[in-house]
């Protein structure tokens, strides 16, 4: 071993949930390699183990605490064999639980909320002095100003993948009385336009084709622009649609109250701004959406879909829906239904309401029962699905500009996202990965596409009308 080996230090994080915690293990590597850190790919190499948790889906808690009782196994074998191995919880769990982590989970080090990762190489020396921390301030404009700079100084010039997540915004101020995202990730803050410019400019001189903006509300993003006028998304994209070489953007989540005109226009005016939409409404009843503190009503989310497809016809939209929110009746749940034939879903993501301590939801006293919630969640995802496979064959003869992004299970096959972010499986050389080719549709599955390259010019890229258009 040498002695830059020796002063090699291991980081493994374990990542739960959705893009933003994605996005955020790649900034806690970043932040931590100034410290000496490598990131691995198991928990077994690594001196610091991080578990970047997820609050959303039920018993989030309970999974963080039966993997940490794992993970003190590791590290008593590895104490055993003389190593010392930190272990930490990052992302919501550790927001929402703080020192109650430290408390019932003796194995863990460090507690980080999301927006301290900047903070983890001084909380590392703290822990090596001895000390368990416990860090879930607040301090969302400091980390994207400390990471903007990591990152810039670390980042790889080549991308190891033609598409990227990029964090445009963070916390949310909406207060949907089921979820606990403006008490884990606090109060909405947009990062300055001149950081994302900056970070869009780099992926793309590293290769990257296609740049996702995130945000738990992105749409909410806004900022002041080079010109001195408040930005908002819409004027975000356009600006980032000037970059040399990014060819794809895409934004995700968005709420239904913050899709402004300008945001549509860019729809209808970006070329490189996808034909795909995740705007979540959660339920077809205005009774619901009331209850859920949605701020907006079916009729409200139904007119918007309206202006959003006549700015863009071909637009592939997502949802997301709940079902057994307290007091829902049968009625209710009706609504939910029709409207996800209303709209006419590419596809939609869907969950049995379940309590999340501390939301208000949680304390209502009409909850529904296991079975009902089963039930019904067995009939919309039935209703989805059948939109779904109409979607899709609604692409089978078109072609479409596909973007290569890795091989596919079978010799001689590449995986690409269609525009309407679908996978497509083509027979095709490897060497087209990390490229834009044309193929045509040929056939689908309930989640994929299959596809040939396209050979004659007049097989070019057209937009597709989704015959599920509301
Ligand atoms: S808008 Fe989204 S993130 Fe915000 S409270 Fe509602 S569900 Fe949670």
């Amino acid at each position: 071993m040498s002695e830059s080996d020796r002063d090699l230090k291991r980081v493994f994080v374990k990542t739960y949930g959705c893009q933003m915690n994605v996005y955020d293990s790649e900034r806690m590597t970043d932040a931590l390699a100034p410290a000496g850190y490598v990131a691995v790919d198991n928990a077994e190499a690594a001196d610091l183990i991080l578990l970047n948790t997820c609050h959303i889906r039920e018993k989030a808690a309970e999974k963080v605490y039966s993997e940490l009782g794992r993970l003190r196994r590791l590290k008593s074998e590895a104490a055993e064999s003389g190593r010392t191995v930190v272990v930490g919880v990052a992302g919501c769990v550790a927001q929402a639980e703080g020192a109650e982590i430290v408390r019932r989970a003796p194995v863990v080090d460090l507690v980080v909320g999301p927006q301290s990762y900047q903070r983890l190489p001084d909380i590392l020396a703290e822990v090596a002095s001895g000390r368990r921390v416990v860090e879930t301030d607040f301090a969302v404009e400091e980390k994207f100003d400390v990471l903007d700079r990591v990152s810039a100084a670390t980042k790889p010039t080549t991308a190891t993948r033609p598409s990227a997540f990029l964090t445009v915004q963070e916390g949310c101020d909406k207060f949907c009385t089921f979820c606990v995202v403006p008490y884990t990730r606090g109060a909405e803050v947009s990062r300055p336009v001149k950081a994302i410019v900056a970070e869009a400019e780099r992926l793309a001189a590293a290769g990257v084709r296609e740049v996702t903006l995130l945000g738990q509300n992105v749409n909410a993003w806004h900022g002041e622009g080079p010109d001195g006028r408040a930005w908002g998304l819409g004027r975000l994209l356009t600006r980032l649609a000037e970059i040399p070489g990014l060819d794809r953007l895409r934004y995700t989540t968005s709420h239904p109250r913050d899709m402004d005109e300008e945001l549509i226009a860019a729809h209808r005016d970006l070329e490189a701004l996808m034909p795909y939409l995740h705007l979540p409404v959660q339920s077809g009843s205005d009774r619901v959406l009331a209850a859920m503190n949605r701020r907006h009503t079916r009729a409200d989310y139904l007119r918007l879909i309206e202006r959003i497809r006549a700015a863009r016809p071909d637009i592939a939209l997502s949802g997301d829906f709940i079902v057994g929110f307290p007091g829902e009746s049968d009625a209710d749940f009706e609504d939910t239904l029709s409207i996800v034939e209303d709209v006419g879903y590419a596809s939609a993501f869907s969950f049995k309401y379940s309590p999340r301590p501390g939301t208000p939801a949680a304390t209502a006293a009409d909850q529904i029962e296991e079975s009902k919630k089963a039930d019904r969640l067995a009939r919309l995802q039935a209703v989805i699905a059948a939109c779904q496979k109409t979607f899709n064959r609604s692409t089978v003869g078109s072609t479409a500009e596909i973007l290569f992004e890795r091989r596919g299970r079978h010799a001689g096959q590449i995986v690409g996202r269609s525009p309407w972010l679908l996978p497509v499986q083509v027979e095709a050389p490897e060497s087209l990965i990390g490229s834009i080719g044309r193929v045509v549709i040929e056939s689908v599955s309930s989640n994929s596409l299959f596809g040939r390259l396209a050979a004659r010019p007049s097989e070019a890229p057209g937009r597709v009308l989704a015959e599920a258009s509301a």
